[in-house]
């Protein structure tokens, strides 16, 4: 235990002020101990040292004009962080609580979890502190053209092959990518996510959300159980909350929640896909909307949250399925949700419970999926995309779709085998970090000391 509590002294001497990025390094390290401990060759080729040191982090100046003729300035970044095992590979986040320490934290997961894939993808993410919300679409292409005036010279389709995360879809990655052909004159498979028209691939958009629940589908299908009639809360209204939802009613669930940063949706009878999409895809208004379709449903604003948590958490349900963002659900949510007969969980987002709650989780022993592994379909539905590029091929959405399926029940059956292994069965956190690591530990002491 003694070298974890080394390790986050000495980054928050060296990298201070890094709150979530401590938070996923500890998470990592916690589960890493029973093969650090009988294996000395990564403490010799010095991989945790390594490992949690990015190979490059680039910070730069995003200067744009406003529709007012105002100059506005924000934060952009991208952290290579480790590419033993193939370019880094990771999306963009547009959002105002950007910073070095959530695109640290991002960045770590990713190598991981692109490692869970089995997918030839090193980590990387990167973003900026940029608002998209409330902005024209002048606006977000003068900003995304200045982003990649400075990106363009760090990125290439075998280097480092960004794509979307929060705030970043098809209209952002089109002006990213516009700029970037401008730059170089290239017209090369250098993002992921693009649009069907020019390069990008089917399932690519669903894919997160898809493979989270694909993901709950294999741990409850090892339990004897199944999707099908079962009560589910989503949290999120983005790609992939609305791509969750829309795979559970296909399997037969039925998700009644939702939520955006305003606010909680609860539909009884079920939150109505149509009107969902309309109004998050389309219009791109806030979720409260939804009553004036569907006076049945109840919505509860975050003024009237619980202190110690999140209205989407307190319903009773079988199943959720965390699909907004960081440490959105808390301990006293995980308890609210275990007192309320939970028997699984499938993260969508990135580190979206906070470790307090993944204790809870795994003290109660319920079908947990960490969102590394359960999140994973997106990133590697992404490699599927590069694939095609390179080849200059397009595959059909069933192609895609059943190659994601798989690639789903691998990471499934490699973070459960791996947990067994350790001695731990139900804990998928230890099995998706050991398996991870281990893939990528191997390969680093493989390429020597760089
Ligand atoms: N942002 C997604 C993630 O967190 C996808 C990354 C990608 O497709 O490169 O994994």
């Amino acid at each position: 235990m003694t070298y974890i509590h080394d390790t986050i002294v000495k980054l928050q001497k060296t990298s201070p002020a890094q709150a979530e990025f401590y938070q996923a390094v500890e998470e990592i390290l916690d589960s890493l101990q029973p093969i650090l401990e009988t294996n000395e060759k990564y403490k010799k080729h010095a991989i945790i040292e390594r490992m949690v040191e990015p190979e490059r982090q680039i910070m730069f100046r995003v200067p744009w004009v406003d529709d007012q003729g105002n100059v506005q300035v924000n934060k952009g970044y991208r952290i290579e962080f480790n590419s033993a095992l193939g370019p880094y590979k990771g999306g963009l986040r547009f959002h105002p609580s950007v910073n070095a320490s959530i695109i640290k934290f991002l960045g770590f997961e990713q190598i991981f979890k692109n490692a869970l894939t089995g997918l030839p993808i090193g980590g990387g993410k990167g973003g900026a502190n940029f608002d998209p919300k409330g902005k024209s679409d002048g606006e977000i292409m003068r900003f995304c053209q200045s982003f990649i005036n400075e990106l363009y010279r760090h990125i290439g389709p075998t280097s480092d092959v960004p794509a979307g995360d929060i705030g970043v879809g098809a209209r952002e990655i089109g002006y990213m990518f516009g700029q970037y052909k401008r730059l170089t004159g290239n017209y090369d498979g250098v993002f992921t996510g693009k649009s069907l028209l020019w390069g990008g691939s089917l399932v690519r958009k669903e894919a997160t959300g898809y493979g989270c629940v694909y993901f709950a589908q294999y741990m409850l299908e090892d339990q004897n159980q199944s999707l099908a009639g079962k009560t589910c809360l989503v949290s999120g209204a983005g790609n992939v909350a609305i791509y969750t939802i829309e795979k559970l009613y296909e399997l037969g669930a039925r998700p009644v929640t939702c939520s955006d940063s305003s606010g909680t949706l609860y539909h009884e009878t079920g939150i109505n896909l149509a009107t969902l999409k309309e109004l998050k895809e389309v219009r791109k208004v806030r979720l409260e909307e939804y009553l004036q379709h569907h006076p049945d449903a109840r919505y509860i604003p975050v003024s009237d949250y619980p202190a110690d948590g999140h209205a989407v958490w307190r319903f009773p349900a079988e199943l959720a399925f965390p699909c907004a963002t960081q440490n959105e659900l808390t301990e006293q949510d995980a308890q609210a949700l275990i007192a309320n007969g939970i028997i699984g969980v499938s993260e969508g987002a990135n580190m979206p419970s906070t470790q307090d709650a993944v204790e809870v989780f795994l003290n109660a022993k319920i079908c947990y999926g960490p969102g590394k592994a359960a999140n994973a379909g997106g990133v590697a539905t992404s490699q599927l995309e590069m694939a095609q590029n390179a080849s200059m091929q397009t595959w059909s959405f069933a192609e895609v779709d059943e190659k994601l399926k798989v690639i789903m029940k691998n990471i499934y059956r490699n973070a459960r085998d791996t947990a067994a292994e350790f001695g731990e069965p139900h804990n998928l956190v230890l099995g998706a970090n050991i398996a991870g690591f281990r893939k990528v530990a191997d390969a680093m002491i493989e390429q020597g000391v760089v």
